[in-house]
């Protein structure tokens, strides 16, 4: 029997006969600004279920333990129970969104290195920046833990920066969750998708037709669905 465990914004988690196993099941739902912003993409449970598959696999591959077990329907994930962190860690390529906000450096800079950012994961906050020092006050993680974060975030960056570079895509930046499984290791988890990755296109300089991800419903920009699906296709395809 299965029983819904929980409901986000883009997803639902259920639970499985196996205490150790859930089931995902992405939703076409998109929203953006803390749910201020709502609305629907065609396909987009297929799409993102796809693409965080083959990219949760490609990671395997490269050594990065995640939660992923198998795609079990178009939009729907089976995945190892993890407690979850209540961490946003954002990896950061070229400034954009919210860094250039804080910032003041100019959208599309290439920053010098690679920069790792956390955020406490409370929408009744609005998500803010942690600094590691809150994130040991609040005992979110260990210091071990998150030194671990930083390195698997950077690591991961490595590796699909290069993926998307392969298909005509820059990673500007994103967003990755990760969880605790029952021994205490840190798993990858949540989802790689454009809903929480920036990809601006390599094969076009227009600064609104590059954008392939979820900044083209965050701006309303059109052809979301589209950017989507193009997206899948240069995952899928073997460059
Ligand atoms: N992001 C996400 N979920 C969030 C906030 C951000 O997936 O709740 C992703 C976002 O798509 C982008 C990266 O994290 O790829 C950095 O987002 P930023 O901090 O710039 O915030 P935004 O401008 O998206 O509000």
């Amino acid at each position: 029997m299965s029983q819904k465990l929980y409901e986000g914004k883009a997803k639902i988690l259920y639970t499985t006969d196996k205490p150790e196993i859930l089931l995902t099941h992405f939703k076409d739902d998109a929203t953006a600004f803390n749910a201020q912003k709502k609305g629907q993409i065609t396909r987009k449970g297929e799409i993102n279920c796809a693409i965080a598959t083959h990219l949760f696999q490609f990671l395997e591959n490269q050594g990065i333990p995640t939660h992923f077990i198998a795609q079990t329907a178009p939009n729907q994930m089976e995945v190892a129970a993890v407690k979850i962190l209540p961490l946003e860690v954002v990896v950061r390529n070229i400034a954009a969104g919210s860094f250039v906000a804080r910032t003041g450096i100019t959208s599309g800079t290439v920053l010098k290195y690679p920069l790792v950012e956390f955020f406490y994961k409370n929408d009744d906050l609005g998500d803010p920046l942690f600094t590691e020092d809150h994130i040991q006050l609040l005992e979110l993680a260990t210091p071990t833990q998150v030194t671990q974060l930083k390195q698997m975030a950077l690591t991961i960056n490595q590796y699909l920066q290069q993926f998307f570079s392969d298909r005509h895509l820059t990673l500007v930046d994103f967003k990755l969750e990760f969880g605790l499984d029952s021994s205490g290791k840190i798993l990858l988890a949540d989802e790689i998708s454009p809903d929480t990755c920036r990809l601006w296109d390599t094969l076009t300089t227009d600064p609104k037709q590059k954008i392939m991800d979820k900044d083209r419903f965050r701006q309303d920009l059109g052809n979301v669905a589209a950017a989507y699906e193009e997206v899948l296709a240069r995952v899928m395809s073997q460059n």
